[in-house]
């Protein structure tokens, strides 16, 4: 069968990162990815294209042009591992092997958990950032919504861009509030969560926006029924005692971001914990028990946010302890937690979260340029001008200086945080 020295499933942001940073470490080492689909899209822009300052197609490249040309790529789907043979099996029952696999499926968007939703989606005012297709929605109904309630959503964690829900929320209302038309709007956010934002540090300045806007927030506020002809949604609402019960509200606009759970073919793995996720190493990114096999990006079960930014640190960690583990020696470098989100609280104005493991404040810029706890012009300069290139042209192609000097500062000799993986039998 075929044998690969590193297979990589999924070509996301953090398989072709990982992909990209193996091959500068290791020009010509033998990497395959399987990934499904002919596009890539970069997800972080989709905030942009549903405030109407990124154009949909500024998003996506064609897969072909992302992956590098000596990988060879199985353009399918991954769907069940049998680690203890080292393979990898694909929908068409072909089994791929392996020496060190690297787990990066990303997560599924659960749509169905939340019925009449997936029927709705696109019409009806019912819109979300969170698809490709569906991000130039939000912008057309943002423009034409001049009266009546706007809903935004959150879901339970972990999600993907925990922040995103309220971005939408932010840059609709900074719209509305530019064309007077903000008095005669109810705005809603609904969340599940019991805070506006899981690191305390961040929340006074978006509280000044709730205020600045008049946003009504709904904390536990889970939605669980959509009637998108009737244009009603229903949420269960948890008071402090505990106690549920179900609210209806009808609306103008409705922008839902999804439940979000691990894929099923990770969770139903015997790579998953208990909650489905992918079972690692918060440091080094290795499996929970399997010394040849490293995970990251949305699909692990590290408690960092789930971001593109977060990847960009993953990626060089697992791309010099793959390298060790190739060489049968134990993983070294670490990742510390770090993840971002640019929270776009109005056109031309970001709150820059940085935070690692704990929710401890991971600040990248020095506080004169960027103050991480206020808005911030440079951070939407950065959001907006920059990130995009880094993204496509640094992160995906594994520049060594996208590591930062954190994972080898976090590197003595003699620490030895994993398990040296035996390549013998
Ligand atoms: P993905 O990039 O989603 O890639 C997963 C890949 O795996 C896909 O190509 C998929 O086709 C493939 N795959 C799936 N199933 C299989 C299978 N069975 N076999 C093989 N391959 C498979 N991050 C930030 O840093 N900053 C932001 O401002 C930000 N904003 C966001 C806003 C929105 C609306 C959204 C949706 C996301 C945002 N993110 C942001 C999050 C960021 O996009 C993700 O964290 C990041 O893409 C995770 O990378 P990943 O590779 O794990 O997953």
């Amino acid at each position: 069968g075929k044998l690969h020295d590193v297979l990589i499933i999924g070509g996301g942001a953090a398989g072709q990162s990982v992909a990209g940073s193996l091959l500068r470490r290791q020009p010509g080492l033998d990497i395959a990815i399987v990934e499904p689909r002919s596009e890539h899209y970069y997800q972080p822009g989709w905030t942009l294209v549903g405030g109407g300052v990124f154009e949909r197609a500024e998003t996506m490249r064609r897969m072909v042009d992302v992956m590098p040309r000596e990988v060879h790529w199985y353009q399918a789907a991954a769907s069940a591992f049998t680690p203890e043979q080292r393979q990898v099996v694909l929908e068409d029952g072909e089994k791929i092997g392996y020496r060190i696999l690297v787990v990066a499926p990303g997560l599924t968007l659960d749509w169905d958990a939340i019925p009449g939703l997936r029927e709705t989606l696109g019409r009806n005012g019912v819109t979300s950032n969170y698809l490709f297709d569906l991000a130039p929605y939000t912008w057309e109904l943002v423009q034409n919504t001049r009266k009546g309630r706007a809903i935004f959503t959150q879901p339970a964690m972990p999600i993907k861009c925990a922040g995103a829900p309220q971005k939408a929320m932010y840059l609709s209302c900074d719209h509305w509030n530019r064309k007077g038309w903000l008095n005669n709007l109810d705005v809603e956010f609904c969340t599940a969560g019991a805070a506006l934002f899981g690191v305390a540090d961040y929340v006074p300045a978006l509280q000044e926006y709730v205020g600045k806007y008049g946003i009504n927030v709904n904390f536990q506020n889970n939605l669980i029924k959509v009637d998108g002809d009737a244009r009603t949604a229903v949420f269960r609402v948890t008071d402090g005692e505990g106690n549920t019960s179900e609210v209806e509200k009808t609306f103008d606009m409705l922008h839902v971001c999804p439940p979000q759970r691990a894929p099923k073919f990770i969770s139903e793995s015997p790579l998953a914990d208990a909650a489905g996720w992918i079972d690692l190493n918060p440091e080094t990114l290795q499996h929970a028990r399997y010394g040849d096999i490293f995970g990251l990006g949305d699909a692990g079960n590290t408690p960092n946010a789930k971001t593109a930014a977060a990847v960009r640190k993953q990626a060089p960690v697992v791309a010099e302890n793959v390298l060790l583990a190739l060489k049968g020696e134990a993983p070294k470098a670490i990742y510390d937690g770090y993840g971002s989100c640019p929270l776009t609280v109005e056109r031309g104005k970001i709150v820059l979260a940085e935070f690692g493991y704990g929710g401890k404040l991971q600040p990248s810029f020095p506080s004169w340029l960027v103050e991480g706890t206020r808005p911030s012009r440079f951070a939407w300069l950065l959001k907006e001008k920059m990130l995009p290139w880094i993204y496509w042209n640094a992160m995906l192609k594994g520049h060594e200086w996208m590591a930062g000097p954190e994972i080898l500062a976090h590197r003595p000799a003699d620490h030895e945080v994993g398990e040296a993986c035996d390549f013998g039998g």
